[in-house]
């Protein structure tokens, strides 16, 4: 498989995921469908793509970096509990970015990475019924 087939595999497999994967996670996945691929050539295809904007990387201190397949201007929601990533309102974006760049242009600020924190749903639902676990053993 020639260079430019996997690197398009990759692009692929990125746009068609929403969930904001490690470079670990698409190999992970990729490696069903093409065995002879490996983890760096998945990351250093990641790593160009993003050089070029084709996808964008998101780095934030302390965790995996992760990959977008969307470029378009979008915030994100990170769980703190699961680390899972999830796209923000894009309605958000216009309105946040407007006011920021309003307080930082005495700073000529060209870009930011703005990133919320909230747990998802999964994590949330697991939490409350570990709660009602508990409240039911303290009634017996
Ligand atoms: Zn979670
Ligand atoms: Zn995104």
């Amino acid at each position: 498989m020639n260079k430019t087939a996997q690197r398009e595999a990759i692009l692929q497999e990125l746009r068609s995921s929403d969930s904001h994967p490690t470079a670990n996670e698409l190999y992970t996945v990729l490696r069903i469908k093409l065995p002879s691929i490996s983890l760096g050539t998945v990351y250093r295809n990641l790593e160009q793509m993003a050089q070029v904007g084709m996808v964008r990387e998101i780095e934030t201190a302390g965790k995996q970096k992760r990959f977008d397949g969307v470029v378009d201007g979008h915030h994100h929601i990170r769980c703190p509990i699961c680390d899972a990533l999830k796209d923000a309102p894009s309605a958000l974006f216009g309105k946040i970015d407007r006011e920021v760049y309003e307080i930082m242009c005495a700073m000529e600020c060209d870009s930011f990475n703005l990133e919320f924190s909230g747990q998802c749903r999964k994590c949330k639902n697991t939490k409350e019924e570990d709660r009602k676990c508990k409240s039911k053993k303290e009634n017996f």
